[in-house]
Parts: structure tokens; C-alpha cells; sequence
């Protein structure tokens, strides 16, 4: 049994998406990891207690949920992360 927020896995499986549309916004690591974890900043957390094979199914009902909210979460964090990219910076965090 594990815990675990399955808005992650939602915010990364819609990232690549959502950013095919903001060619102006970086797209190194550094720059998706800040989009993903400012996006997840900005939604609610969704913890599952999985079992193997179980979490799939919820993570797809929950996408369903929440779509809409996790696109909008995505594309503002783009275009704050676009608007000062931390990829030169190192260790700083938008926290
Ligand atoms: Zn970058």
C-alpha cells in the first residue's frame, strides 16, 4: 500500500500537451519542473491509497475531474515560469 497525490501524475501526463501550445516558453528540465511544481502548487492535492493496478483507474476519474482545472494551473505557472525562467539560476525556487 502506498499514499501518494495523483495530481502529480496528472500535471505531468497533460504537461507536454499544454506546452506544445507555448512554443515562446522555455522547455528545458529545469523550466518543465518549475511549470509542474508551481502548477501543482496551485491545485488541490488528490492523496490515493494504492494498491497494484488500483491507482490507474482512480487517477483516470479523477483526471476527468479535474481536467480542466489542471490545463488553466499548467498554463499560468507556464507563463510566470516563461516571464522569469530559473534555468540560469540554480538553486531558487518561486516558493
Ligand atoms: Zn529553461
Amino acid at each position: 500500500m502506498k499514499v501518494r497525490n495523483c495530481m502529480e501524475d496528472l500535471v505531468f501526463s497533460r504537461l507536454d500537451d499544454v506546452l506544445a501550445n507555448q512554443e515562446h516558453i522555455c522547455h528545458c528540465a529545469k523550466c518543465r519542473a518549475d511549470i509542474a511544481a508551481l502548477a501543482l502548487n496551485f491545485l488541490p492535492p488528490r492523496y490515493i491509497v494504492t494498491r497494484q493496478g488500483e491507482a490507474y483507474t482512480k487517477t483516470m476519474s479523477l483526471e476527468q475531474q479535474f481536467t480542466a482545472d489542471i490545463v488553466i494551473a499548467i498554463t499560468n505557472a507556464a507563463k510566470i515560469v516563461g516571464k522569469v525562467p530559473l534555468h540560469q539560476n540554480g538553486e531558487k525556487n518561486l516558493c
